[in-house]
């Protein structure tokens, strides 16, 4: 599909240049300088040849059969130049040249005049404002940076260029090879997502990795990916997200989710692998590269030292990887060989003055395990161990297995040669145990992924019309959010349980249908400018009697005068008081680019303040909404501790998919919150005991 850029037959450098140190000139050395093939053809009106190679005045006067330009122009000259390509036959540019939309309005007309010549010409385009592209399949180096990888199968793209150069750097050092490195620069018109559905397709890459620091189009951009994740790892990292935009919220699922959380969301449903760091992309890039894809959880250790062999395995606990048990076969096999204060069990620790073939005999019969999926081996370089050799050692052991293997030699100078020979070996290599398990953990992640079911959305049977009304009707008189009353009966319309309550205008009214109800009630004040009611001291609960209902009534009346005064009071509504079951808060946000969010979480008035909460895009299948409870401290809870019953998780589970069915059959609704939601052990019921939600436009009336 974009084969023109990675496999171009001839090139040309638009804006070469004789002087050393100038772009165009970094450009033709390094197209003729890695072994390409097909002829480089320099363009400059001013110059005969450039580097001994014949130069062209324009584009207009190239032989035909150039494929690819490479332009380094100022940019005013750019879309002119691209339109030349387009008659000259030339199917593809990547656009070196800055100036567009990174200065400012000025380049952003510019960067239309670009977008607009290559829709006319049907020129595909690169950049503008990038660093150009490497593609080692066949010698390319079509850009101006200062390092060459070694051939491999990961590809690379980025954002930023300036960041493409030092990742060249750091990989030439540690003999990463790469398929193809990509730096995207402004995407005025091939963007992340095409990039990566053409990667896809590509024979040469195993691993896709990016930095990012947006996504053209996310919804366009998740179906993709979905689709090449697949096929292939995409591992990214997101840089660069604000949270500005949940500033305005009125919820607390709003407060809380933000861009960041959003893109968190996107990436897991589609099946990207997110990094934290630069550090962990590669450190993941490496092993996808590298190893084979772990298979199952069990992971086992081979150390020289005890102290290493400890931290990988509390790595393996943390992450949620199983410590593998070795067999007695295996065990016996190890005792043949090993000291009598060797470790035979996992970690196997053969101890620091066991000679360097020790490595290959021992990794030999961990790999023959049954139950054993992934390895960790660890050195430290002890007494007199030759440390080149146990890496060799390790390097034979692992030739031509199916499970993968992560090592980590700790120390500096007596262990840099052993680590560039596994390196060399294409066995990954980490600083330290913990990133080395990690790295084993991404290929587990990855490995679920490509098992993961067919996803099937449960529909539930609700009242879609009584919904409309009630939304249709507080839109109508421009109230946008709806208040308690009205979002439990959106609720109950989709499913949900909800205290029986009454409106009461004054203490009279309130005793009485306190009394209808029955003790022990619950009070709230009823105002459509009071959105936090505790907050203005409108709500109590647990009133047991008559006069407690007045005397609490006159008192509410008289707070919310005092912290409220703007306020319109339209009474109080007397609510059941549910005293049965845990307080959970399930609520869900819009998010611009990537739709509604769902959240759960711990419920109540805290909230904001203890954030445990977990997020997943709708919509959501009841796997997904069980995993968003296993995401969370409050699932732990919601267990029982000491003795407590456990809650019903699939009720929990349920009111999820509820929530996410409501959200997706209303995209008018722009936030809601169930906070709490009061969920009982099983066989008890969920009930929604207080609930806001907040609509935007209808059909795009406001
Ligand atoms: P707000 O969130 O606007 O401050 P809520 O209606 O959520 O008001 O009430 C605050 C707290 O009071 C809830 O978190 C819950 O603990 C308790 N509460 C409210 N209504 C009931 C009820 N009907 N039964 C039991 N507890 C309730
Ligand atoms: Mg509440």
């Amino acid at each position: 599909m974009l084969d023109k850029f990675f496999a171009p037959k001839a090139v040309t450098v638009v804006g070469a240049s004789r002087e050393e140190g100038k772009v165009g000139h970094s450009l033709i050395k390094n197209l003729t300088g890695h072994g390409f093939k097909g002829p480089v053809y320099p363009v400059n009106p001013k110059a005969a040849d450039i580097m001994g190679l014949k130069c062209f005045p324009d584009i207009a006067s190239l032989p035909d059969g150039v494929d690819l330009a490479v332009i380094a122009i100022p940019a005013k000259l750019v879309p002119s130049a691209i339109e030349e390509c387009g008659r000259k036959g030339i199917g593809a540019a990547i656009v070196i040249s800055a100036g567009f939309k990174e200065v400012g309005e000025k380049g952003k007309e510019l960067e239309q005049q670009l977008f607009n010549a290559s829709m006319a010409s049907g020129v595909r385009i690169l950049g503008p404002n990038c660093l150009g592209l490497i593609s080692t399949q066949c010698n390319l180096d079509a850009s101006f940076a200062a390092h060459y990888p070694e051939k491999g199968d990961i590809a690379v793209l980025s954002q930023s260029g300036a960041l493409c150069t030092a990742i060249l750097d750091w990989a030439v050092r540690n003999h990463i090879g790469f398929s193809k490195l990509i730096s995207i620069g402004n995407k005025v018109d091939i963007d992340e997502e095409g990039l990566i559905e053409a990667l896809s397709d590509d024979p040469d890459t195993r691993v896709i990795v990016g930095y990012l620091e947006d996504i053209t189009n996310g919804p366009h951009f998740m179906r993709t990916a979905e689709r090449v994740t697949k096929k292939k790892p995409i591992i990214l990292i997101k840089a660069g997200t604000t949270d500005a935009g949940s500033k305005a919220a009125s919820s607390h699922t709003g407060s809380i989710a933000g861009a960041r959380m959003a893109y968190q969301c996107a990436f897991r449903r589609s099946g990207v692998l997110q990094a934290p760091s630069l550090e962990a992309l590669f450190d993941y890039a490496q092993i996808f590269s590298y190893q084979p894809l772990l298979k199952d959880r069990k992971i086992a250790v081979l150390t020289n030292a005890g102290g290493p062999g400890i931290m990988a395995a509390d790595a393996v606990e943390n992450i949620g990887l199983q410590f593998a048990e070795i067999s007695e076969a295996a065990k016996d096999k190890l005792r043949k060989f090993l000291p009598a204060a060797a470790n035979v069990a996992n970690p196997i620790d053969i101890l620091g003055d066991a000679p360097a073939e020790v490595y290959g005999k021992a990794l030999n019969i961990i790999l023959d395990e049954e139950g054993v999926d992934g390895i960790v081996v660890l050195l430290t370089p002890q007494a007199m161990i030759d440390v080149e050799e146990a890496a060799r050692q390790i390097v034979a052991a692992c030739r031509g297995r199916t499970k993968p293997v992560a090592a980590s030699f700790i120390g500096a100078e007596r262990v840099s040669n052993g680590i560039e020979i596994l390196q060399k070996n294409r066995i990954p290599h980490y600083p330290t145990p913990e990133r080395a398990v990690e790295a084993l953990g991404m290929l587990g992640e990855y490995a679920k992924w490509l098992e993961r079911p067919r996803r099937i959305i449960r529909r539930f049977a609700v009242n879609t019309t009584k919904v409309d009304r009630v939304i249709r009707f507080s839109h109508k008189r421009r109230q946008m959010n709806i208040g308690e009353q009205e979002s439990k009966e959106i609720l109950a319309a989709y499913g949900f349980t909800v205290p029986g309550d009454r409106l009461a205008r004054n203490s009279d009214e309130a005793v009485s249908a306190a009394s209808a109800i029955g003790y022990p009630v619950v009070m709230k004040v009823v105002s459509p400018d009071i959105i936090h009611k505790s907050d203005a001291g409108g709500v109590r609960v647990n009133l047991t009697g008559p006069s407690q209902v007045r005397d609490a009534y006159e008192l509410m009346m008289m707070r919310i005068k005092e912290k409220e005064p703007n306020a319109r009071v339209h009474g109080v509504l007397m609510q059941e008081m549910v005293t049965e079951g845990r307080e959970i808060i399930v609520g869900m946000t819009r998010d611009p680019q990537f739709g509604p969010m769902l959240m759960f979480g711990l419920g109540g008035i805290y909230v904001e303040v203890l954030r445990d909460v977990s997020f997943q895009l709708a919509p959501i299948t009841s796997e997904e909404a069980l995993e968003m409870l296993f995401g969370t401290k409050t699932y732990k809870l919601l267990q029982g501790v000491r003795g407590e019953k456990s809650v019903d998780m699939q009720l929990v589970a349920e009111c999820i998919q509820r929530i996410s069915q409501l959200a997706m059959d209303f995209p008018m609704i722009e936030e809601m919150d169930i906070n709490p939601l009061k969920i009982s052990a099983e066989g008890g019921r969920a009930v929604a005991v207080d609930a806001r939600i907040r609509i935007g436009a209808i059909n795009g009336q406001l």
